[in-house]
């Protein structure tokens, strides 16, 4: 299997340099150069399949031959290890549940699943591989929980002190073994900016094996796929499907046109964003304004310049008869959605169906009821990024009610935090790093 990147499609990479490396040096992005169709055999018989079945076969046929099919098991088995159950709300609007993971969020799929191929292309090395993650909040808890334990690799983590939840933090800083916390007086720039120096710096690079989990490396956007194929085969028999996706950096969406050309059948799919409307302006203007991210109560979707913005322009070339923003057009419908209507979903949605949506998946929501204008014909599977308890306060402010945590945060809330502090310096963060590893 090759990649090439975004910009420059003669800069072919195989898939193990692809996952390590993240980013092309072009700062491009790493598409697949072939997306080979499943067969049409398999697609109609997807009630036959489990989730674990699907994941593999739809990362084989990416994939190809280039991992054997004993360690693809294995890698499958150890990523897909929770489910993605499929729930009907009202007629003609279900549910994905993606929170069932470690960190409760969709997050959790790429990021144990990258875990697997990163240890796995690392076999064999004699040199630990150290993982450097700046994380505003939910980044980080899904790729420690992603990398816990992993063998071969150490997980270093930035956060700014005191500017993530309380129960993010414990996420970040109770597991121990390979990951380690560092709390950095400052903000999420500063950590991210700690992370870009490291990775300049050649004495660091020169002596540790550095590498970076960031959310446009291309095995995270794989198994992402794995969901929509499991979503159709929940719902069974109603047709025709549309998928809707709250966005941010449009990871989760690029991953369903990747589906989609495999050969899912899905009939359209709905881009749900909040005032941080720059693809849904896009989609209705034809122009492409990058700006500052607005702060919103659906934190994980402020964002100003998607990154895989890239990756669908490519998704939609330019043929004879149309331009690339009449392609994308053609399949994605857009919308945005300002705080008070997104509460006013939650509250709607748990009044009628005394069911929580995070503040996230009510916005895709509201999407849904806008597009069903459009296509009322139709049904509309929602991609529901996060569970609520990560939300707890907004959520419970709005529906006027306490919600009890699920397990996973349950198990961590009272254990005691362990984290290195660190300023914002960067000879001593480097010389921290050159001492620990
Ligand atoms: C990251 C995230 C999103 C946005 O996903 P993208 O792939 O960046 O579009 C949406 N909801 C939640 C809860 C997230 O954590």
């Amino acid at each position: 299997m090759k990649l090439y990147s975004t910009k420059n499609k003669a800069h072919l990479v195989d898939l193990k340099e692809a996952v390590l490396r993240g980013l092309p040096p072009d700062n491009g992005l790493y598409m697949p150069e072939q997306i080979p169709q499943l067969p049409q055999e398999f697609i109609k018989n997807l009630e036959d399949y489990s989730f674990q079945d699907i994941a593999f076969r739809v990362c084989k046929n990416l994939f190809q031959d280039y991992i054997p099919d004993n360690d693809l098991e294995k890698i499958i088995e150890n990523a897909v290890n929770f489910p993605a159950p499929l729930v009907k709300l009202e007629e003609q609007i279900h549910i994905l549940e993606l929170f069932h993971g470690p960190s409760l969020a969709f997050k959790d799929f790429g990021a144990r699943f990258m875990a697997q191929l990163m240890s796995y292309f690392n076999r064999g090395e004699d040199k630990e591989l150290v993982i450097l993650v700046a994380t505003s909040g939910d980044t980080g808890g899904a790729v420690a929980a992603g990398f816990y334990q992993t063998p071969g690799i150490e997980v270093v983590i930035l956060y700014p002190s005191g500017k993530v939840s309380n129960l993010q933090e414990k996420q970040l800083t109770t597991l121990g073994h390979n990951i380690t916390a560092l709390e950095v007086a400052g903000t999420f720039d500063d950590c991210q900016a700690l992370v870009k120096q490291a990775f300049l710096d050649k004495a660091l690079t020169g002596s540790i094996r550095l590498t970076s989990a960031n959310s446009i490396n291309i095995s995270r956007l794989v198994p992402q796929s794995f969901y929509y194929f499991e979503a159709y085969k929940q719902a069974a028999k109603e047709r025709p499907i549309n998928f809707c996706i709250p966005s941010g950096n449009f990871g989760n969406l690029t991953a369903g046109l990747l589906a989609s050309a495999m050969g899912l059948p899905v009939n359209h799919f709905i881009a749900a964003t909040n005032i941080n409307d720059v693809v849904p302006e896009y989609l209705a203007s034809g122009i492409f304004t990058p700006r500052p991210s607005l702060r919103t109560i659906s934190n994980a979707m402020d964002v100003g310049n998607p990154s895989n913005f890239a990756r669908m322009l490519d998704f939609f070339k330019e043929t004879n008869e149309r331009s690339t923003w009449n392609n994308m057009r053609q399949r994605i419908s857009g919308y945005a959605f300002t705080d008070q209507e997104t509460e006013g979903a939650i509250k709607e949605v748990f009044q009628k169906h005394q069911y929580i949506l995070d503040p996230h998946g009510a916005v895709g929501y509201l999407a849904i009821k806008e597009h069903l204008k459009e296509q009322p014909g139709t049904t509309n599977i929602l991609l529901e990024t996060a569970h609520p308890t990560k939300f707890i306060d907004d959520v419970e402010r709005v529906i006027g009610h306490s919600i009890a945590l699920p397990e996973q945060l349950e198990q961590i809330k009272d254990k005691q935090k362990d984290s290195v502090k660190m300023t914002t310096d960067f000879v001593a963060f480097k010389n921290w790093l050159l001492q620990s590893y």
